[in-house]
């Protein structure tokens, strides 16, 4: 596998345990908004027995100007989550593959709903930062964004992005039984008309698969993005 080379320019922290890695963008490596890739430390080595490559989301947009991914580090982590949260620091290289996947908006339908869980945020912060830089105005997108402590990253930019999007309907939601019963009223309201893009772990994921499909709506109307590992 080819990597690019690249330094880490920033490092915030999101929420209490999800930090956001900010980086150069190499030169030759182009991505779109909602792709994923592998990415690898250069100058740290993980414990025998953990895998040296991981993959995140790009979470930034090509339009943001840098390269970023954002990882939550729970209290019992691997050595690789480790070093992010314990070694790694600005000026730090990293090794990043060419992105790839194909989740994403599509234009075709009239509105898109999207479906985020925890981390599964990520890929949705690109997409949405992406419209916003091209002026994306006419396309409709709802996005129902769950952590289940409260606890969301992003929140001031998404709170910009609302004021200067107007076709942008964005749920901060802590709540299980809101999170269905909003996306349900959303299927009555919409069906087969919007796209339906899924974010976040395997089972959360095939819950909202399968409910979707109970609901009416059509296999095609349906994107996921699926975060194995969590
Ligand atoms: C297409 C795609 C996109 C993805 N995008 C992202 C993304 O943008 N951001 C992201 O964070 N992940 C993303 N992932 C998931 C990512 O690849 C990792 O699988 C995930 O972050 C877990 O990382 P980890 O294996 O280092 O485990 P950790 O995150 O360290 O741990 C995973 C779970 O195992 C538990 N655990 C780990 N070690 C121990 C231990 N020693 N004792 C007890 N419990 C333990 C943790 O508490 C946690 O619940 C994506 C995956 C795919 C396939």
């Amino acid at each position: 596998m080819e990597f690019f080379e690249t330094k880490i320019i920033d490092i915030v922290k999101e929420t209490s345990d999800t930090y956001s890695f900010k980086m150069e963008i190499p030169e030759g490596m182009t991505w779109t908004a909602g792709q994923h890739t592998f990415w690898k430390f250069k100058d740290h080595q993980v414990e025998e027995g953990d895998r040296p490559i991981r993959i995140f989301s790009v979470a930034s947009a090509p339009e943001d100007g840098f390269l970023m991914f954002t990882t939550r580090i729970a209290e019992f982590h691997t050595s690789f989550k480790d070093i992010l949260l314990k070694k790694a620091k600005v000026g730090d290289g990293m090794l990043v593959a060419q992105p790839k996947g194909t989740f994403a908006i599509h234009k075709e339908y009239d509105k898109s709903l999207v479906i985020a869980g925890g981390i599964g945020i990520t890929p949705i912060r690109s997409i949405l930062r992406h419209m916003q830089f091209t002026n994306d105005i006419n396309h409709t997108v709802t996005v129902f964004y769950s952590d289940d402590r409260g606890e969301f990253a992003y929140t001031e930019l998404f709170n910009d992005m609302k004021e200067a999007m107007p076709n942008l309907d964005l749920h901060l939601i802590s709540n299980r039984d809101e999170f269905t019963s909003k996306v349900d009223k959303y299927v009555e309201d919409n069906k087969n008309e919007a796209e339906y893009l899924i974010a976040g772990s395997p089972g959360m994921n095939n819950m909202f698969e399968a409910k979707l499909k109970g609901l009416g709506v059509s296999e095609d109307n349906i994107k996921i993005d699926n975060f194995m590992g969590y």
